[in-house]
């Protein structure tokens, strides 16, 4: 198990990066403890798999450094490193039974049989394998290949870290569900550093105990599920995490006070906002509040999600989803209150508290 440091690191794939966009990964620079569940969450191209390949040492990053528990690693082969990885899509041995997939890895590092033999049964108990234990990988279907997979990377106990790329992918909805909270249960059970590069909100947020939320890429937050929804560091966070994402909207401000078409909202503090460029107002749909006094807006469509329903209106001539229960009933002449604590300010696209 290793605490893993990420020192300084940059990778561009091409020759003689000039300008930051040559570079996949922008500058990581962060420490990850020992023992922690990470997932790291964004959109297609943002550097994830980039990220994790340095760690697993199939990339050699252009610049900075790598360390295991202090030690620098970044010369060192992905077996050098004693990792485990599970990848998108199975990496089985189809003339082998699923028994002998999972016990080949302990096998091959001279486990004792009994302990193979539990370790093994273990796993297969975990993903539902047991019956098909004797059973040859060949016949199987891409989903069970696929937790094979899942189990060749789970049943070793001594691996410093074990690293997952996407690996519910072709996984059936249903079994998605069921999985990811095994994994999280055995992370509990096990304390084995795990990192998870997902870009499916749900997954990353079931999984992890920290977010690390990638863009463009750069680590724009590493964070608890319940921070990122109340404190988005990053309008990007914001937007991506939450259905729907947060509200974000062109103010100006002035001492305490936010103003966007005719409308002043009052902060309750003076955002130190410097020479921004852009100054923006992010608001969560669940922070904003239908009533009969406050702000004036207009309905355009209402939406009904079951449990909810989230409004699309225009405030301030800026387009703004609400969430409110489904029993609630909407204002023929609606006006909106925001809740203090979900209102947040921006300056550049990055959050910033009060003036010092
Ligand atoms: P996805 O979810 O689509 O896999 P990602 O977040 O994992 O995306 P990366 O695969 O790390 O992103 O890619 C980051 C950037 O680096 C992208 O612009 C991608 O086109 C580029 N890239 C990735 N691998 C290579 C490569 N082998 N050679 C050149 N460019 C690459």
């Amino acid at each position: 198990m290793a605490r893993i440091t990420l020192e300084h690191i940059r990778h561009a794939y091409g020759p003689n990066p000039q300008s930051p966009y040559d570079y996949a990964l922008r500058e990581v620079n962060h420490e990850w403890n020992d023992g922690g569940a990470y997932a790291l969450l964004g959109p297609s191209g943002c550097g994830k798999t980039t990220l994790l390949n340095i760690i697993s040492g199939l990339v050699k990053p252009s610049e900075g450094r790598i360390l295991f528990n202090g030690q620098d690693v970044t010369d060192f082969s992905t077996e050098e490193r004693n990792i485990a990885q599970v990848f998108q899509f199975p990496v089985v041995y189809d003339t082998m039974t699923v028994y002998d997939n999972l016990a080949f890895p302990l096998r091959n590092r001279g486990i004792a049989y009994e302990q193979v033999d539990r370790r093994v049964n273990e796993i297969l108990g975990m993903l539902d394998l047991t019956s098909r234990a004797q059973k040859k990988a060949r016949g199987l279907t891409a989903d069970l290949k696929q937790k094979i997979s899942l189990g060749r990377g789970l049943v070793r106990s001594d691996v410093n870290a074990i690293l997952f790329d996407e690996p519910l992918t072709v996984i059936d909805p249903q079994m998605k569900w069921v999985l990811r909270s095994q994994l999280k249960s055995l992370h509990r059970q096990s304390a084995v550093t795990m990192v998870y590069v997902t870009h499916d909100q749900t997954e990353a947020l079931t999984f992890a105990d920290k977010v690390v939320v990638m863009y463009q890429g750069e680590i724009v937050q590493i964070d608890s599920p319940a921070e990122l929804f109340e404190n988005p560091k990053h309008t990007f966070v914001g937007y991506f995490i939450g259905s729907p994402g947060m509200n974000v909207f062109p103010v100006t401000v002035d001492g305490s006070k936010a103003r966007v078409g005719g409308m002043e909202i009052e902060l309750g503090y003076a955002p130190a906002i410097g020479q921004a460029k852009k100054v923006e107002l992010g608001i969560r749909p669940e922070f904003m509040q239908l009533s009969r006094t406050g702000m004036p807006l207009s309905i355009r469509k209402v939406e009904d999600i079951g449990r909810l329903k989230i409004v699309r209106a225009d405030f301030a001539g800026q387009p703004v989803s609400i969430v409110v229960k489904e029993e609630a009933e909407i204002p023929s002449e609606p006006y909106v209150q925001f809740r203090d604590q979900g209102v947040h300010i921006y300056a550049d696209s990055w959050r910033v508290g009060r003036e010092a």
